[in-house]
């Protein structure tokens, strides 16, 4: 049997992005940003946040990632599985991601990104795990710390169950 434990709330969830939101609102002030939300993780998260930006001339642009290799662990090299529609040169771009981890697919992707020559590029991630880090990667603007625990819902997935969930929570199996 499977058992979903909560771990952050809805609540919790919401007032963070909120404040999130707020901070990006501020600092992008007279810019007109683009959003680009790695998916399929983030979508739950971005959808959310690029709400809470009180912007009128920010645009959103996706990213589908993929990480070699099998099982949890990530292994640092991705496969872009879908990219950006638009060019991101002398752009002001704000990477939005669900979960850094080891740090690797971050790393990987910010590689990437910069070949593109955007004007500046900053990272806004939900979670972070300190505890598992391998390659040290900025983040600019940062939800929640957790511990080294694998979460789901609220855009994670465990076998691509569980995105739906509002809460974000740890698997139990009992
Ligand atoms: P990293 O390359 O930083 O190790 O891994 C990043 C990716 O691994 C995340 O974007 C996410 O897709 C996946 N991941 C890492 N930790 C978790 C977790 O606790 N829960 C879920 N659902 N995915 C995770």
């Amino acid at each position: 049997m499977e058992q979903i434990v909560t771990y952050l709330s809805a609540e919790q969830i919401a007032e963070r992005v909120k404040a999130l939101g707020a901070e990006l609102h501020k600092d992008y002030q007279g810019k007109r940003p683009v959003i680009v939300i790695v998916l399929k993780g983030s979508f739950v998260f971005a959808a959310d946040l690029v709400r809470a930006i009180d912007l009128n001339h920010l645009r959103v642009d996706f990213l589908a990632v993929r990480s070699y290799g099998e099982g949890t662990e990530s292994s640092g090299v991705v496969q872009i599985v879908a990219d950006l529609t638009r060019p991101i040169e002398d752009e002001d771009v704000i990477v939005v991601e669900d979960i850094v981890d080891t740090g690797l697919t971050l790393n990987y992707l910010l590689d990437l990104l910069q070949t593109r020559k955007p004007k500046s590029l900053k990272i806004c991630a939900l979670l972070h795990k300190p505890s598992r880090t391998r390659v040290q990667v900025p983040i600019d603007y940062l939800g929640f710390t957790i511990e080294d625990k694998f979460v789901v819902g609220y855009g994670l997935d465990f076998a691509e169950r569980y995105r739906n969930l509002p809460f974000i929570g740890v698997l139990q199996r009992t």
